[in-house]
């Protein structure tokens, strides 16, 4: 595990909890305004479930409504049971720390600034129309 304190877990795990509460929100307002009762009736049971993944669940309840925070969701929920391991504010790339700053502001980075720049140039050179 990179070299974070207690408090900073704490910290890290605060911002985590605010994120993922207002994604649920968010979640249960798209579904209210697609006015659809059995989607409400299943979120109130999924977001009950404790320990299960929401974003599986949700994935089971097929709502493509919410497609995205599905995925922030997932991600969140991830980067939990990474912070239980070494692996967390490791970079994946290079295995350099993450700095603490970065991690509290991006909880679900997985990269460190450098690499996740370098990921983002690759990336947007895969992403360019080859006409
Ligand atoms: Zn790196």
């Amino acid at each position: 595990m990179a070299s974070f304190t207690q408090a900073q877990m704490a910290q890290i795990n605060q911002v985590l909890d605010q994120r993922y509460q207002s994604l649920l929100e968010e979640v249960r307002d798209e579904l209210g305004r697609a006015g659809d009762q059995t989607y409400m009736e299943l979120f109130g049971r999924v977001t009950d479930v404790g320990d299960q993944s929401v974003a599986d669940a949700l994935v089971d309840m097929n709502a493509a409504i919410v497609d995205r925070q599905i995925q922030e969701i997932r991600d969140i929920e991830e980067t939990r049971k990474r912070m239980k391991e070494a692996s967390f504010g490791v970079c994946s790339d290079c295995g350099g720390d993450i700095e603490f700053n970065r991690v509290l502001a991006y909880p679900t980075a997985k990269r460190c600034v450098r690499c996740q720049q370098q990921h983002e140039k690759t990336y947007a050179g895969e992403g360019r129309p080859t006409l």
